[in-house]
């Protein structure tokens, strides 16, 4: 799903990477990219608009943080405005009556009666007791099927005379409450285009059954005309959510993207394949997560966001700049790493890295090492070349280490500073060549 979207807006972030920093010129090529990509996966013309006015603000009003490269932060920006637009957080079904009343509605083939069967095996699943009532009599296959599918997941279904939704409703509830059933879901018509006599039915139905919840289900593949049905639909019925189907197949998933905004009901669930448990509750943030094909590399950025003090990693920055990177900065990297979690934690929310991966000697380096810098005293961590072989083995006695650690911790100090310099004059003689441009 969102295969297309993704490809392009991933395009759009490379042609942002390795820019120095967020400019208003580069912003603006990425902004349009951004729109046409959400233009092309037919996302409603007045999300797109909107959004990208958010985008544009955001981008160039941010300060850029000192760790995050322009494409990245831009990433951020954007999968922040996808939540927003998504609608931030998921909104479950609130199911208060007993028994709990589904109505579920929708265009012929959107879904609607695998949709029913779906939802009724997820609440078996967690121990509820559940009806599915055949209240759609115009589609001649759909009771059938219902029945077929309510055989396959062991869930009755209530069927009645066949021909009037309305009697069949009321029988189904007389039903249910004498076999103490908690949820009832009702499966009614659906026909090919939004017409008066079957709202008018509808609003009959839920104006008799006052149902806990009413779900539209919409078929992602329809794009516009899913959005222009669902608004009908909300128009005609109090609408509690949405139900977004197909989304595995090539969707160009506008359709997730327009419909909150444009009904102001959130989507509650998805579906992902024909199979019975091919639906899942609808979450934002990772939906938002998929479209960008970033996995949780997002999660990571904003873990870091949360747990790194900024101005602390600007101060090592700026040391690291000018050779001043001591012992005493080391060790302060190392607890801002620490405080992120375990190394096998990070690395689980990058993507392509084998989970086989034994990452318990890096951390238990990481300890080691920190143990060993802490024992040091303040003058030794900010000038290491006072520590001789007799400091040496205080640190060592003091930590835990034997000589050759504490020895191997001191030589990476070496190196890493040896690296700073060789990338510092670097940096220098190109900033000349460049100031000679
Ligand atoms: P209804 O007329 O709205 O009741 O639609 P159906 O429930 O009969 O579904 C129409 C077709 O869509 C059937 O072939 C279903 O198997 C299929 N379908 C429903 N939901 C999904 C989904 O999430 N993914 C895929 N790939 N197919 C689905």
């Amino acid at each position: 799903m969102f295969e297309n979207l993704q490809e392009k807006l991933i395009k759009t972030f490379k042609s942002i990477s390795g820019k120095g920093r967020i400019s208003e010129k580069n912003i603006k090529e990425a902004v349009r990219q951004v729109k046409l990509s959400l233009l092309e996966a037919d996302v409603n013309f007045k999300v797109v608009k909107e959004f990208i006015k958010d985008v544009q603000e955001k981008a160039l009003g941010e300060d850029v943080l000192g760790s995050f490269t322009p494409d990245q932060q831009f990433i951020k920006i954007v999968r922040d405005e996808l939540i927003k637009v998504l609608g931030e957080k998921n909104i479950p079904l609130s199911l208060s009556s007993k028994p709990a009343k589904i109505m579920m509605v929708g265009l012929q083939g959107s879904g609607k009666t695998t949709t029913a069967a779906k939802l009724a095996a997820r609440f078996k699943k967690e121990g509820k007791k559940v009806l599915l009532v055949a209240a759609d009599v115009y589609r001649p296959a759909a009771i059938d099927q219902l029945i077929q599918l309510g055989r396959q997941i062991d869930i009755p279904v209530f069927v009645g005379d066949r021909k009037n939704p309305i009697k069949i409703v009321a029988e189904a509830m007389d039903d249910a409450v004498k076999n103490v059933v908690d949820i009832v879901i009702f499966d009614t018509a659906g026909r090919l285009h939004v017409d008066e006599r079957m709202m008018d039915e509808l609003k009959e139905i839920a104006g008799q059954l006052e149902p806990d919840e009413i779900l539209m289900v919409v078929d992602a593949m329809t794009g516009q005309d899913a959005v222009n049905s669902a608004k009908a639909f909300n128009e005609a019925l109090e609408l509690t959510g949405f139900v977004v189907t197909k989304l595995d197949g090539d969707a160009r998933g506008g359709v997730i993207l327009s419909i909150r905004h444009v009904t102001g009901k959130p989507v509650k669930f998805i579906g992902i394949s024909e199979k019975i448990d091919g639906l899942e509750p609808f979450f934002p943030d990772r939906v938002a997560g998929r479209i960008l094909g970033m996995g949780d590399v997002l999660s990571l950025i904003d873990k870091i966001q949360q747990n790194v003090d900024m101005e602390k990693a600007k101060k090592l920055e700026e040391k690291f700049a000018k050779n001043k990177f001591d012992l005493e900065d080391f060790l302060e990297q190392l607890r801002q790493i620490k405080k992120m979690g375990s190394i096998g934690d990070l690395m689980e929310m990058i993507p392509g890295v084998p989970k086989e991966v034994d990452l318990s000697s890096g951390e238990k380096n990481l300890k080691r090492t920190e143990a060993i810098i802490s024992s040091m005293t303040k003058a030794e961590r900010r000038n290491p070349k006072i520590i001789n072989y007799s400091r040496k083995l205080r640190i060592a006695k003091g930590s835990g280490a034997n000589l050759t650690e504490v020895n191997k911790v001191l030589k990476s100090y070496d190196q890493m500073k040896a690296m700073m310099k060789a990338m510092n004059s670097k940096k220098s003689k190109f900033s000349k060549l460049f100031k000679g441009l």
